[in-house]
């Protein structure tokens, strides 16, 4: 029987119903999905972990179905109620135009912290554990934002761009978690990845938040690395690593190094953290190769499930279930993707009955001791929200200051293409400067840089003058007479700061 209390909590706005809740949602997903959730739920059940499932319906058939989301409305309205979803793997049909229905729950359901745990495991053999070079880092990446907007647009049929976006709130909830995590896991350091020596405003953004959050948290010692030499120093000294905070694309790439540090991804659980609803899954995806074999590895799901006790204050479960899985691989027992191949390979329940027959058994350095806080969060409990919630900094000072329209030409070189823009000029406004692929060509450049059929040409307002955004759309409005204008984006001051970068050379 679930133990439910739902109660209007006073420090809440009126329409937030705080409910605590030890029901979730399951969906067993896709390929080897339905094995290896039957096998940990199995081991769930062997140590008699009081959770009770509602099992929804996600995935693949759902997208073959119709469902253009890749849920039904049941499953959706389920997940929003019990704010937890344990999820196997699931496909994406190809070519069908619709999004990942992995990327879009996250996305939906603002579960911005994706935290993934890598540490060596007894029984698994690496490069690092034969060297004795023992790993125990964690990665968080944000979840929602950067290039997985999936905002892009073909500005010429030569030219496709994204738009990564990074945000203050959404930077500093993720780098918020980060730094109670490693507080709560009692790490004593946490560096951010990033690469704001090229992305300026979008990673510099990211940093300048990390920045201003660490001064809250004295405690750990703080750091900033630039990714690619993260990359170089993880492969090199893993050990030198606790935690890692970083944006979405680089931190994807980032976990899956660490994952194959640590063995790959049939040892690389995930839980993605939200302050409202959580999703907890394995890294790897369907592996159809291997679906309906009875040889899939369950590990990745069973510590994703690890992840998700503690997370909701299963701690004894947990750490019971954690030691026997250590106990089970130190012991040699494993599944044909890994281990030692003079011992036969067990298929996905066999192992998951060897985990079973092993609870209560601890690994020969003493396993993990049961940790009241340990990833557990004090909200991990769930409200239920009525309306969206808005994150807006606000008083600060903005400036007009000009526009770059970008612009096709399939034929101008850049003095004929700012001869037809300055005939557009009014007296408030000059033309700084034309680049191409980012690389200022007007009014210095090099003869040596390629061009492609894309400009972007800057019309900046005069000192002293103000400015409208309608003057700055007349501007593209009368320029569209003369070239073809693909898009618009306006200059602003911040607090007195510029809010666009430089070309290449300006
Ligand atoms: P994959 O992770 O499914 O498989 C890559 C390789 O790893 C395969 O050889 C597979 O057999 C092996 N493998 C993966 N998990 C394993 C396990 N638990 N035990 C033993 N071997 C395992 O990656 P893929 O082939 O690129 O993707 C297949 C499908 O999964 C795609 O439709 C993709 O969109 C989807 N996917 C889903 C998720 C998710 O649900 N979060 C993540 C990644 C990929």
């Amino acid at each position: 029987m679930a133990l439910k209390t739902t109660i209007f909590a006073a420090n809440l706005p009126k329409q937030v119903l705080y409910i605590m809740n030890t029901k979730i949602a399951v969906a067993k997903g896709d390929g080897i999905g339905p094995e290896i959730m039957e096998a940990v739920l199995r081991i769930f059940a062997a140590n008699n972990v009081q959770l009770e499932y509602e099992f929804v319906e996600m995935g693949k058939s759902y997208f073959d179905a119709g469902h253009s989301t890749g849920m039904t409305a049941a499953a959706k309205d389920t997940i929003e109620k019990l704010g937890i979803l344990f999820k196997g793997p699931m496909e994406t049909p190809k070519g069908k135009g619709v999004k990942s229905i992995n990327v879009t729950a996250r996305k939906v359901w603002n579960t911005y912290a994706n935290q993934r745990d890598f540490r060596t495991l007894n029984g698994v053999e690496t490069v690092f554990s034969k060297a004795g070079i023992p790993i125990n880092l964690t990665i968080i990446r944000e979840n929602i934002e950067d290039t997985y907007g999936g905002i892009e647009h073909l500005l010429t049929y030569d030219v496709a761009v994204g738009r990564r976006i990074i945000t203050r709130p959404g930077s500093e909830q993720v780098i918020r978690y980060a730094f109670e995590m490693a507080r709560r896991k009692g790490y004593t350091k946490l560096a951010c990845g990033h690469k704001a020596n090229i992305m300026k405003l979008t990673d510099g953004l990211f940093l300048e938040v990390f920045q201003e959050v660490a001064k809250e948290y004295q405690d750990i010692e703080s750091s900033d690395i630039i990714v690619d030499d993260l990359c170089m120093k993880l492969v090199t000294h893993p050990e030198k690593f606790q935690a890692i905070v970083l944006t979405n694309l680089q931190g994807d790439i980032v976990s899956d190094l660490c994952a194959g540090l640590v063995g790959g991804l049939g040892f690389a659980p995930s839980a993605n953290i939200g302050d409202n609803i959580s999703i907890f899954e394995a890294v790897h995806g369907t592996a159809p190769d291997i679906m309906g074999k009875g040889i899939a590895n369950p590990t990745a799901l069973l510590l994703s499930g690890i992840l998700m006790l503690r997370y909701m204050g299963f701690t004894k479960n947990a750490a019971t279930i954690e030691n026997a899985l250590l106990y089970t691989l130190e012991q040699g027992v494993h599944t044909g993707d890994f281990g030692d191949k003079a011992i036969p390979s067990s298929g996905t329940q066999a192992f998951a009955d060897a985990i079973i027959a092993n609870l209560g058994k601890v690994p020969a350095d003493g396993g993990v001791i049961e940790k009241a806080n340990l990833d557990t969060r004090a909200n991990a409990d769930h409200h239920i929200l009525t309306k969206n919630k808005l994150t807006v900094t606000r008083g600060i000072e903005e400036e007009m200051v000009g526009v770059d329209v970008f612009v096709e030409s399939n034929d101008l070189q850049p003095a004929e293409l700012a001869e037809l823009a300055k005939k557009r000029l009014t007296d408030n406004f000059d033309l700084v400067m034309i680049s191409n692929r980012g690389t200022q060509v007007w009014p210095t450049g090099s003869i040596y840089t390629e061009l492609v059929n894309e400009y972007r040409v800057r019309f900046e307002k005069k000192p002293g003058v103000a400015v409208t955004q309608k003057e700055l759309l007349h501007i593209a409005a009368d320029f569209s007479q003369d070239v073809k204008v693909c898009s618009v984006e306006f200059l602003m001051k911040f607090g007195g700061k510029i809010g666009y970068t430089l070309a290449q050379g300006q």
